[in-house]
């Protein structure tokens, strides 16, 4: 079955539904036909060769009789039977042969058998009292043979041993052969009337498939017009079929799709404005150093320096917002391919922990780690190690002077927790949300005074997100923050 469906899908006019709908109205609306043809004309000839059989036989029965009263079968010359017999034959236009017990032909309506002597199958059967019988012969005549049965009774039917007492006994045959002419013609009649409708039918039948293939079909021809429309951008109107719920749902799903495209370019513009917005911001600050530097005639070698150092400064910006922008296009979910390998995530997060050290030793700030047990899971370690490396980093930046950040690492049968807490500046409520946004910063300009992108945390979430992890946070503004990760341990690839 799936062979022929495969067959079937290649054959290109057959992927057509409109071709499709008219087969299978052509298909269902012709087997109603078939049917009636195979059951109505072909029973239509047994019925009419039973019906004709009977008449014959209960005539053919009834001269039985008489041939027996007149005792015919010795004597063949009665006239009476004769005109009964000659009317019998004209009337169905046959011949009918009366066989005596010796299988001798004593009386043909034809007169050529005469004096002869039968030896048939179905006529030896009939003396042998297997009963009346009929047969249609090749040449389209249908045979029907009767006994002559002579009743017995008395000490006659005694011998016999006749459970009724009256026994028959069968003394000759007749065959009678009716022409099936007339039964012929009348099917054949027949036949051509059901031809004319047949063709008459299947001409309407083609009509109504063809037009109800064409109509069925047509909002689903609207709708591609409709998607058409707004591929070619003459339009970004929603699109509205609602002629069937398919056509309905088909136009729902393109409009939320057409949304969410919307919703990405919108991103997409607002992130390419943000993204010169913030690579100028350095330039511009470069631009007036060198610029007050060049409209002094002598410049102070102090002073020089000083404009010097905060122009690398500003170079050194410009550098990490680069760096941070590469990283981040580089994670995004889709395009990224991850190097996945089984890690020991604890020896991970303490050279991770030695690396910032230093900068956490600058801010005066302790780093704690705490492993709650020995984690091993598949994960890409440049990547992972970039994302903790942005918590740890935050966690030292938005902090107090003296003061910690504490970094847990614990895991179940299914996934590793990392902790990360801090006592620092905490995060005011309504900024939560926001803060894996791409360049958001909750105080624009301390962040920057500490040497923030607004980049850190939407390269962490996107590294979770490629793990199929989550990311949640803890904050009290004035009391510190907590960003909790959870990441599978056996990577599952999408
Ligand atoms: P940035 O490069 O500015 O640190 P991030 O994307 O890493 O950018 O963080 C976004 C903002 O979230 C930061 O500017 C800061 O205001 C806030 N933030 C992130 N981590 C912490 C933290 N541990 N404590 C307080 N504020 C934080």
């Amino acid at each position: 079955m799936s062979v022929f469906k495969e067959k079937i899908g290649k054959i290109k006019i057959f992927r057509s539904l409109k071709i499709r709908i008219f087969l299978i109205i052509m298909i269902v609306g012709m087997i109603p036909g078939i049917l009636i043809h195979f059951g109505i004309m072909e029973r239509y000839m047994d019925n009419a060769i039973s019906v004709r059989s009977n008449e014959v036989q209960t005539q053919v029965r009834i001269i039985a009789d008489h041939l027996l009263t007149y005792n015919y079968l010795h004597d063949s010359s009665n006239d009476v039977v004769n005109a009964e017999l000659a009317q019998l034959s004209n009337l169905y236009d046959g011949r009918v042969l009366i066989i005596d017990s010796n299988l001798k032909i004593i009386k043909d309506t034809y007169g050529i058998s005469e004096g002869k002597t039968i030896i048939s199958e179905p006529i030896i059967r009939c003396f042998k009292g297997t009963g009346a019988s009929n047969h249609v012969t090749e040449n389209s005549y249908i045979e029907i043979i009767v006994p002559i049965e002579e009743k017995l009774s008395g000490d006659a039917a005694k011998n016999t041993n006749s459970a009724s007492g009256v026994s028959p006994r069968i003394v000759g045959v007749m065959l009678t052969s009716v022409s099936m002419e007339s039964i012929i013609s009348s099917y054949e009649y027949l036949e051509s009337r059901a031809f004319i409708i047949e063709i008459l039918s299947v001409v309407i039948l083609f009509g109504i498939a063809y037009f109800l293939s064409q109509h069925l079909l047509k909002p689903f021809e609207k709708i591609t017009e409709a998607i058409n429309e707004v591929k070619n951008g003459f339009t970004d109107e929603e699109i509205h079929i609602t002629e069937y719920l398919e056509t309905e749902h088909i136009g729902d799903a393109f409009n939320q799709m057409m949304g969410r495209m919307k919703v990405l370019d919108d991103s997409r513009q607002e992130f390419v404005s943000n993204v010169s917005h913030e690579l100028k911001t350095p330039l511009a600050s470069m631009k007036v150093l060198a610029d007050s530097l060049l409209a002094q005639e002598e410049v102070p070698n102090e002073l020089y320096r000083e404009f010097m150092t905060d122009i690398a400064a500003e170079i050194d910006r410009e550098n990490k917002i680069i760096t941070d922008l590469l990283a981040l296009v580089k994670m995004t979910r889709t395009s990224a391919d991850m190097n996945v390998e089984p890690m020991d995530i604890n020896a991970i997060l303490e050279l991770m922990l030695k690396r910032l050290g230093p900068i956490a030793a600058r801010a005066n700030v302790k780093l704690v780690f705490e492993s709650r047990r020995k984690v091993s899971a598949e994960i890409d370690e440049v990547k992972m190690t970039l994302a903790f490396s942005n918590l740890v980093e935050n966690a030292i930046k938005y902090n107090v002077d003296g003061g910690w950040v504490k970094v847990v690492l614990d895991a179940d049968h299914q996934y590793f927790t990392v902790e990360v807490s801090d006592s620092g500046i905490g995060i005011p409520q309504e900024a939560i949300e926001h803060i894996y946004e791409r360049f958001y910063r909750v105080d624009k300009s301390h962040s920057r005074e500490i040497g923030g992108t607004g980049l850190g945390l939407a390269i962490t979430r996107n590294v979770i997100l490629m793990h199929r992890g989550s990311i949640n946070v803890k904050s009290e503004e004035g009391k510190g923050t907590t960003f909790i990760v959870k990441i599978p341990l056996s990577y599952i690839a999408s």
